[in-house]
């Protein structure tokens, strides 16, 4: 990411109002609590005034560099050798979502077939990501399903595979349709899905997908839900986490099939994990463990040093901001981190 040339020296009026943006979240967060900060940044990652604002800050590039590997498919590339070098293996996010034009899909599909010749000639230790908004299905649930076989058939020359992930609530239901039609009318096996534990509607999602040998990662939830949809508290969240989890390393669902990756960065859902694991005698390489990039690096290569199977979620693009907000969202130490170094340079 090349900072452009913005700094406080050089005394861009403009920021003033996100400063002022910036310590009204700080002081809704002092009065109100983390709940309602995430309210406010959940509903900053969709605001296209922040984006416009956010996007060219030079500072704000540099902290979202903490998440992103870069902007470019070299820079992909090369966080991907480094990360395989460690052990660990890589699915790779080319940023993107709720595009509202056509040919923005089509140049997403076009750049993630790139992606994928670009993983088998380099030989790297890597699948993919995707979300189905990022190829369509806003605009049209066809384009994305179009989009999506374009992809998977590419990656299926290559043995590769391709995961969809989970967006907002409303496109669940399209999201796994999508899911299964590649599966059962394409033919296209080499597809994953993800399922969150904050949703209520997810244990019986997760029941179907056992029994249907599926290729899951089950994450918490990054998005703003409702209370008659999702747990309103974590704690909820997380036991149903745990739930979740083990239903899906049972012996029934890897009979059938299941393959789960475990993506969390929260120590008691990876231990609840591998207490479970041991009293079941699974092997490692029955499930992995996923993490974000940048994110809990020591916990990473802990997992690693001690055997077992762990992936990096590696996103990189220029269309980084709703990804890097929602980070900041997740934990607000992150958005401090911001602030202060906002006003140190
Ligand atoms: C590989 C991967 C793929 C994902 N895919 C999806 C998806 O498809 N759809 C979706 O809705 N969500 C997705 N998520 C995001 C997920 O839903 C959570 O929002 C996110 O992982 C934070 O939850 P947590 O499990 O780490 O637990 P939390 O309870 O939120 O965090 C536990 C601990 O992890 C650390 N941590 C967590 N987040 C951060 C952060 N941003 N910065 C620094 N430290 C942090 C902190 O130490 C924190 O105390 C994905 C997450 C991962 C790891």
């Amino acid at each position: 990411m090349n900072p452009r040339n913005q700094s406080w020296n050089g005394c861009n009026w403009l920021i003033l109002p996100l400063i002022g943006t910036l310590i009204l979240v700080a002081l809704i967060f002092y009065r109100f609590g983390e709940r309602w900060l995430r309210v406010i940044l959940i509903y900053l990652s969709h605001a296209q005034w922040a984006r416009n604002f956010v996007s060219d800050l030079g500072l704000a590039r540099r902290v979202a560099r903490r998440f992103v590997a870069g902007e470019s498919i070299d820079e992909a590339m090369a966080a991907t050798r480094a990360l395989n070098s460690r052990q660990m293996l890589v699915t790779l996010d080319y940023l993107g979502e709720s595009v509202s034009e056509e040919q923005e899909a089509t140049a997403a599909k076009d750049e993630i077939l790139n992606l994928l010749d670009r993983i088998e000639a380099s030989n790297l230790a890597a699948n993919v990501s995707v979300k189905l908004s990022q190829l369509g299905l806003r605009i049209r649930p066809e384009l994305a399903l179009g989009n999506m076989r374009q992809i998977l058939t590419r990656a299926k020359i290559y043995g590769n595979r391709v995961r969809i992930d989970m967006e907002e609530s409303e496109l669940v239901d399209i999201t796994l349709d999508i899911y299964r039609a590649m599966r059962e009318d394409y033919d296209l096996d080499n597809v994953g899905v993800v399922i969150q534990s904050y949703l209520y509607r997810s244990e019986s999602d997760v029941e179907k997908l056992i029994s249907e040998g599926a290729w899951v990662r089950l994450c918490k939830g990054a998005y703003l839900e409702p209370p008659d949809i999702a747990f309103p508290d974590k704690a909820d969240t997380d036991m149903n986490y745990i739930k979740l989890t083990e239903m899906m390393l049972s012996k029934e669902a890897r009979k059938n099939g299941l393959y789960l990756a475990i993506a969390t960065h929260d120590e008691d859902m990876i231990h609840a994990a591998l207490d479970y694991a041991k009293t079941n005698n699974l092997k490692p390489e029955e499930y992995e463990f996923q993490m974000l990039y940048g994110i809990r690096r020591d916990l990473q290569s802990w997992l690693v040093e001690q055997g077992y199977r762990v992936r990096v979620y590696v996103p990189y693009g220029t269309a980084w901001y709703p990804y890097f907000i929602r980070r900041l969202a997740e934990r607000p130490a992150n958005l401090w981190f911001f602030i202060s170094n906002f006003f140190r340079h």
